[in-house]
C-alpha cells in the first residue's frame, strides 16, 4: 500500500464484484451511466508488474465487463483506458460511448462538445440494475 493512494484507501466506486485479485466498480458519473472500472486490489503500478497469469486474469475480467456493457447498454463504442497518471495504482476504465454523449467522438477527459438530453441520460440510468446483474453474471464466468 502506497502512502495516500486513493485506490488503496477507498473502493473507487460502487463495488459490484470483488475477488482476491481485483474488483469491478460502477462509477457515479452523471454523464456516463454504466462507466465501470476494473481495479487490481494490490498496489501495482503497471501491467508488466503483474505475472503473466495475473495479466491474463485482469484482461479477462476487463473483457467480461465489456461484454456486460455491450449486452445491456448497446453503446456505439466501448473505450478502454489504463492511464494512472493521477493515481498510479493499476486500474482499467471501461466507458460506454454514445454518439450523443458529452464528449463524443473525443475521449471523456477532453472538453465537452455537447450536453446530452436529460431524458436520454435517464433512460441509460434506468438500465443500471440490469447492468449490475449482467456484470455479476459475467464476472462469475471468469472468477
Ligand atoms: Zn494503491
Amino acid at each position: 500500500m502506497a502512502a495516500a493512494c486513493e485506490l488503496c484507501a477507498v473502493a473507487g466506486g460502487e463495488v459490484i464484484f470483488r475477488n482476491a485479485r481485483l474488483r469491478i466498480v460502477l462509477v457515479d458519473d452523471a454523464n456516463y451511466p454504466g462507466f465501470c472500472r476494473v481495479i487490481w486490489n494490490a498496489h501495482v503500478r503497471e501491467m508488466t508488474d503483474l505475472a503473466i497469469p495475473e495479466r491474463s486474469a485482469l484482461m479477462q475480467m476487463v473483457c467480461q465487463v465489456e461484454a456486460a456493457q455491450r449486452e445491456v447498454l448497446q453503446p456505439e463504442k466501448i473505450n478502454l483506458a489504463c492511464l494512472g497518471n493521477m493515481v498510479p495504482h493499476l486500474h482499467w476504465h471501461l466507458i460506454p460511448r454514445f454518439a450523443d454523449d458529452a464528449h463524443f467522438p473525443h475521449p471523456i477527459w477532453a472538453s465537452p462538445v455537447r450536453q446530452t438530453a436529460e431524458d436520454v441520460l435517464a433512460h441509460r440510468r434506468a438500465l443500471l440494475p440490469a447492468l449490475r446483474a449482467a456484470l455479476l453474471r459475467h464476472a462469475s464466468c471468469t472468477a
